[in-house]
């Protein structure tokens, strides 16, 4: 964070020398990168994928110019010359699993599903990531063929194109956490790339700090023709589906029913955007994915990982999983006609801020806990957190609110009373911040106290 002299006099004078209590923090850096994400970069890889034919995740694997085994070896040799941009700062490679038929209803044959991952590791907390997804299969009307042309351009090339921009984007700066970039495959199949990415994560015991799932970030133009080039949702589910029955009866009681680890991702993004895209317009939606569909976050959350899926907010059906051809004057096809780049960029560069905004902080408080049963104030207390870490924030807002209303920086202490807060009114988290500004996600409390 950079600020001008007067202003940090004003500051100090406003808040008598408690630096981060009451300044909006920014840091200018964010603003940059929001700036060089290229949609003209985003375009390119668009087209490129999209000309593959298809990339169905049964097509070819031998061609160099048409099937999923030349996109996904082009997806990789894009991260590579990014990385030969940057002293090798990307670790490059495909993670697979093998299916077979019996795996899934729609699975054709056997096949490798290969995921392409490059890994910009932190300075300070390696083992710690934040992953932003995208996906390298594309599927025709008729999931099981893999011969037919499905150019997939917006479904998901968008997606897979933006993750390479950001790669490209943010492996200029060093982060203290570990970031992600990953093409994954399989997903029309049943998702098959984002589970087997989350095994190995869990495998390898990464300290997962979320997934932004991208699928669909290019198309402005809804089915019923709505044009609208500055919303997009935020998916997240309410709870983890790895709750224990003793979690699911602490919160009849103690509350959190909407304040599970991928909402207080999702609430962290939307913050994000407000305060550095404020022409954008991010609607946080309140559910896993759309009413009775899937993406690749599902796998992360199904294994506890908090994951969201960013996605465009006016669908078009006659441009998603269907093959190319004119039926009644209508045109269908997923064809890069119908993606817009430039909103494919401000898409890329929501999920470039947050994500350089994770891996900049400190890790979030790893326990907190919550008292103040019958008592006029409300306590809160955490664990310490390790690192550059200047000190708490204390969040809460109404039981009605969707976004953290009120919050209170609190120093670098382990506990604190909010004088006069009545526990039964709000909901409360905490947070950690860096010395640099930069915030954790929120943490709902997971135990209480008297
Ligand atoms: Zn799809």
């Amino acid at each position: 964070m950079k600020l001008s002299p007067r202003k940090i006099l004003t500051f100090i004078a406003l808040s008598g020398l408690t630096f981060y209590s009451n300044a909006q923090e920014t840091d200018q850096r964010l603003y940059e990168i929001i700036d060089e994400v290229s949609a003209d970069s985003i375009e390119h890889d668009i087209r490129k994928l999209a000309g593959f034919g298809t990339r169905n995740t049964f097509s070819d694997t031998v061609s160099d110019t048409r099937g999923i085994g030349a996109a996904r070896r082009w997806i990789k040799s894009e991260f590579e010359n990014i990385s030969s941009k940057c002293d090798n700062c990307l670790d490059v490679f495909y993670q697979k699993d093998y299916v077979t038929p019996e795996d899934g209803e729609r699975i054709p044959k056997e096949a490798w599903v290969v995921n392409v991952v490059a890994i910009q590791k932190g300075t300070k907390y390696p083992n710690r990531y934040v992953i932003m997804s995208g996906d390298i299969d594309s599927r025709a009307s008729n999931t099981m063929d893999f011969t037919t042309d499905a150019p997939g351009a917006n479904d998901n090339a968008s997606g897979m194109a933006g993750t390479i921009e950001a790669a490209r984007v943010l492996s200029k700066y060093d982060f203290e956490s570990s970031i992600i970039y990953v093409g994954l495959s399989g997903e029309e199949q049943g998702l098959f790339g984002g589970k087997g990415l989350a095994e190995y994560a869990k495998k390898n015991n990464w300290d997962v700090i979320g997934i932004l799932n991208n699928d669909m970030i290019g198309n402005i133009e809804g089915v019923d023709g709505v044009i609208d080039n500055r919303s997009f949702r935020i998916f997240s589910e309410p709870i983890p589906p790895t709750e224990t029955e003793r979690e699911r009866r602490m919160r009849r009681f103690y509350g959190g029913e909407v304040d599970g680890i991928s909402r207080q991702l999702a609430r962290y993004i939307h913050d994000h955007v407000e305060t550095y895209m404020p022409e954008m317009n991010p609607m946080m939606i309140y559910r896993l994915d759309r009413f009775g569909r899937g993406g690749h976050h599902r796998p992360f959350n199904d294994l506890g990982f908090a994951g969201v899926r960013i996605m465009e907010a006016h669908e078009n059906y006659n441009r998603q999983h269907q093959d190319i051809r004119t039926e009644n004057g209508i045109k269908y096809g997923d064809v890069v006609e119908g993606v817009n780049f430039d909103y494919a960029k401000k898409l890329t560069a929501v999920n470039a801020i947050n994500l350089a905004s994770l891996a900049w902080a400190p890790p979030a408080p790893a326990k907190v806990e919550i008292g103040g049963i019958v008592e006029p104030s409300t306590k809160l207390r955490w664990d310490a957190v390790e690192g550059d870490v200047a000190g708490f924030k204390i969040y809460w807002r109404d039981t009605t609110a969707p976004q953290w209303q009120n919050s209170r920086f609190v120093g670098n202490v382990t506990e604190f009373t909010l004088e006069g807060i009545v526990i039964d009114n709000y909901l409360f988290g905490v947070a950690a911040v860096g010395k640099n500004g930069h915030e954790s996600l929120v943490v709902f409390p997971s135990g209480t106290f008297r």
